[in-house]
Order: structure tokens, then sequence, then C-alpha cells
């Protein structure tokens, strides 16, 4: 029989180049009907054996928020991940577009949207560990969705998960994962904090474009930043609540 996480390549229809990241290649596919986004990973790029176990508790994670990972084809090398499809690439790049033209509220959907996601990976007892605007992508109806939850564990490359190297997303980076490579869901709400400097900027950026006094964040916004950069994990507060307020907040 075989494993259901398993997808058959006979199924799977490789398109064009959309990109590349840390394990490889990314083609747009397509697998039974849907639109596939392929990650062709490189053999040195990622220790395979673990993924693979891991790779059946990543597929029963599923949530509208998160970026699904349909299915592993793992029989030929190099073995491809197939994700859900999402129409408008990474939010890193969507911000930088659409550079001062994203209102108040757009941005704050973008914050709910991902708290909602991370909610459900809390509450699943599942840590993000590299929760940064570069791993988030854009839906085609703008939604943002979390993406690649976990992966960072089988990188190979000691450039990118090591705290005293080049590539360590330092800025998204709670001190204790700095310090003592300490992971938990405290310091991925932490990195989550960055999301409301990065609306801020964006707001400001905006109102400057138009010779406007700049808007800086709502202070609601920016209590609720502070909140998630307390030094001791436990004084943070959890994604559940961030979800609760910030939905209050775009209901106001
Ligand atoms: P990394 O392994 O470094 O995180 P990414 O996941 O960022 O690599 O993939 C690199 C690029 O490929 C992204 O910036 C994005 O443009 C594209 N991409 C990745 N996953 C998807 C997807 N599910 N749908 C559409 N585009 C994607």
């Amino acid at each position: 029989a075989k494993d259901q996480w398993e997808v058959d390549p006979e199924e799977l229809i490789l398109g064009q180049e959309i990109g590349s990241g840390q394990f490889g290649l990314v083609l747009e596919g397509s697998w039974r009907d849907l639109k596939v986004a392929v990650k062709m990973v490189r053999e040195e790029c990622m220790s395979d054996d673990e993924f693979k176990e891991e790779a059946r508790i990543m597929m029963r994670l599923s949530h509208s928020k998160l970026v699904q990972l349909y299915g592993v084809c793992t029989q030929h090398s190099p073995i491809c991940l197939v994700f859900e499809y999402m129409e408008n690439g990474c939010l890193t790049d969507y911000l930088r577009e659409r550079k001062g033209s994203l209102s108040q509220d757009i941005l704050l959907g973008m914050c709910l949207d991902v708290s909602e996601g991370m909610a459900y990976l809390e509450m699943s007892n599942f840590i993000h560990r590299d929760l940064a605007a570069r791993n988030c992508l854009v839906s085609k109806n703008n939604e943002v969705k979390v993406s690649d939850f976990g992966m960072t564990r089988f990188v190979l490359d000691d450039q990118y998960t090591s705290s005293q190297c080049s590539k360590f997303p330092v800025k998204w980076s709670a001190p204790e994962v700095i310090r003592y490579c300490k992971f938990s869901t405290k310091s991925d709400v932490w990195s989550f904090g960055e999301f409301g400097r990065l609306s801020a900027i964006q707001l400001f950026v905006n109102a400057g474009l138009r010779l406007l006094k700049p808007r800086l964040a709502p202070d609601s916004v920016h209590l609720l930043m502070e909140w998630c950069w307390k030094e001791k994990p436990d004084d943070r507060p959890t994604f559940g609540l961030l979800f609760h307020e910030l939905a209050s907040l775009s209901d106001a």
C-alpha cells in the first residue's frame, strides 16, 4: 500500500521556475487538477530521512491561514515537496511592490491572518522557528498564509541555522534564541512582533509619499508589539490572545 503522503510522480506536472530558496528551485505545477508549487530539494541542502518522518506531521497540519503541504515525492532524487500555490508570492516582495499603497486596514488584516495561522500552530503544539515576512505567502485574494513552518530544522547550511553566522535572521529572533537557541511558541510570538513594525514602516512610507504628517502604528498595535517583545518568554501573550486582540481592533 502506498503512503498517503507520497505523491505519485505520474500525477505531478511540472511547469516553469517561480523562485529559489534554501532548499533549491521552486517550480509551478499541477497535481490532480490543483495548481501547486513544487520545491525541488537539493540533496546537500536537507537532512532527508528526518524530514520524511516530519512530513507526516506537517501534512496533518491544515488550516486556511497556513500554506498547505499536499504531499512529498520521495521516490526519485531530488525529492519534491508539493504545496498549495500562492498566486501573489512572498509577503516581502508583495509589500515592496505595493510600497505606500496599502491602507491601515489591509495591514491590520495581514497581521490578523498571520496571528490566526500561528494560533493554530500554537494549538497544535508546533513551533514555527522562522516566522518572518519572507516565510509568509499571499494568495490570489490577498490573504496572507504562514509557510515553511518547522523547516529550518532540516536545513544543512549552518550559516543559516547558527545564531553566530551570517544568514541567521537576527532581526526576527527572540533574545533566548540568539543566546541559547531556545525555540518555543513564545519565541515565535517575539518574531510576530516584527509584523507590527513592518506595518508601521509601510504606513510611514505611505504617509511620507503623500507629504502628509507621518502616521505611526496606532497605539493599540504598538502596545501589542511591546508585549510580544517582553524579555521573559512567559510574559509574552499567546497567539490565541493576539488574534483575539487584533480581531477586536479590526472590527473597531
Ligand atoms: P525558502 O526555502 O528559502 O523559504 P521560499 O519558500 O521562500 O524558499 O521559496 C522561494 C520563492 O519561491 C518564494 O519567494 C516565492 O516567490 C516562491 N514560492 C515558494 N512557495 C510558493 C508557493 N507555495 N506558491 C507560490 N510561490 C511560492
